[in-house]
């Protein structure tokens, strides 16, 4: 018996661990649960799930939480303290991050410390803090197993093989709702544009990160970080049908690739059961349909996000936190009708090139740069592009 905690049980990824969870009853169960504000779904996840401890960030939703749960053995917390004290809980074998932005980084570095196994769907984690979670996790000789399909795919290829074999993996990327688009075609998308991916069915954050093509830039971050390997090894391919989850081209030429029908389930059992695998209901490809599978190069010149994440890398100290930063804050307020979607690679890279790098920054600098950059992106989404 596995027992798993939860951090963002009431998202697209946490609701999505829950039904793995509960196909395999038998194995796993959950010690903890944590949310950010959706007090109802926590209340029906901690009456199915039966957690001994749940946590929601919102401490303004406390009492709902505590009066609907009174007569569960179940202890009820709020705030951010108690999601990332529920991330150092004692009894949990892993901790699943699914929570969204950098507010996943203390709650991973804490369960790290606490000595816990981390499956890491929250990207923004590494992103800004790579260089803080990955050498607490190998000096508390602990697993950062990767939940993100990509990387999911690239850990599955890599399993049993010398990383020092690997010439560069690559990347897919499905392209979003706005492939093919021109800058004049871009400038008139709306909020409701932006939220139709074609193949995957996401929180709104990440959508739009898909659509801006933000979410592959974070995820070569996510990859340098994951997998030790400088920038020039990680390539991006656009592939629109997201059947290849992405590939590791080995130093003998051979490329080993994973594949699968685009469903959450498959990377999220693989972090739950790794190195074992376990039956799963979900679709499987049908060759006969699919036939071809295309590839193409990503367009940068329209698509500017992935260039400013490559640059945001390979500079590092703390550009990486202000790239994820100022991402964020104009997601929101492109989300919030605030700005159009143009100005979202516009303010990102306005607030980088205003900011002065600081090298090996600690958590306490890696928060301040945060609140810095955003208060910087708001302002600079107040002026005309
Ligand atoms: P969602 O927006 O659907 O869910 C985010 C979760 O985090 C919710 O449970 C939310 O709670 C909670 N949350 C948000 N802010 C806080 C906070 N400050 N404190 C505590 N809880 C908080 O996001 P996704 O599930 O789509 O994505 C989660 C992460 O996984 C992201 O980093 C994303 O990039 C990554 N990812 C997602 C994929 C997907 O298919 N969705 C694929 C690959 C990676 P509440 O709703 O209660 O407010």
């Amino acid at each position: 018996m596995k027992w798993i905690t939860i951090l963002g049980s009431t998202g697209s990824i946490g609701t999505q661990t829950l039904a793995v969870i509960n196909e395999h009853a038998e194995r796993f169960r959950v010690r903890a649960l944590a949310a950010g504000r959706n007090v109802s779904l926590l209340i029906r996840q901690a009456r199915c799930f039966k957690p001994q401890k749940v946590a929601i960030a919102d401490e303004s939703k406390y009492a709902e939480l505590k009066t609907a749960l009174a007569g569960l053995p179940v202890e009820v917390l709020a705030g951010n303290d108690a999601v990332c004290h529920l991330a150092t809980e004692a009894k949990a074998d892993l901790v699943l991050n699914a929570l969204v932005g950098f507010a996943g980084l203390k709650p991973t570095l804490s369960a790290l410390k606490a000595g816990k196994n981390i499956a890491l769907a929250n990207k923004e984690t590494l992103v800004a803090g790579g260089h803080l979670v990955m050498p607490l996790a190998h000096k508390t000789g602990k697993a950062v197993i990767p939940v993100d399909s990509e990387h999911s795919a690239i850990f599955q290829c890599l399993h049993g093989q010398e990383i020092s074999a690997v010439e560069n993996i690559i990347l897919t990327a499905s392209g979003g709702p706005f492939y093919g688009y021109t800058q004049e075609q871009l400038r008139t998308v709306t909020v409701k544009d932006a939220l139709q991916h074609p193949n995957w069915k996401m929180g709104k954050k990440i959508t739009i990160d898909s659509a801006s093509m933000m979410n592959k830039g974070l995820e070569v971050i996510e990859a340098h970080w994951l997998f030790g390997l400088a920038y020039d090894k990680i390539k991006v391919v656009i592939h629109r049908q997201s059947i290849i989850h992405s590939m590791v081209t080995f130093r003998d030429g051979a490329v080993l690739a994973q594949l699968g029908a685009p469903d959450m389930r498959v990377p999220i059992q693989y972090a739950l059961t790794y190195p074992q695998r376990l039956e799963l209901n979900v679709p499987r490809l049908n060759w006969e349909k699919i036939k071809e599978l295309n590839f193409a190069a990503p367009d940068e010149e329209n698509f500017p996000c992935l260039r400013l994440a490559y640059e945001a890398g390979k500079t590092g100290g703390t550009m990486p936190a202000v790239l994820n930063a100022a991402n964020e804050e104009a997601v929101n307020l492109f989300l919030q009708g605030k700005i159009c979607f143009l100005d979202i690679p516009r303010i990102i890279e306005a607030v980088m090139n205003k900011h002065k790098v600081v090298n090996a920054p600690d958590y306490e600098t890696l928060l301040a740069t945060d609140e810095e950059a955003r208060l910087l992106a708001r302002q600079f989404a107040l002026k005309k592009g």
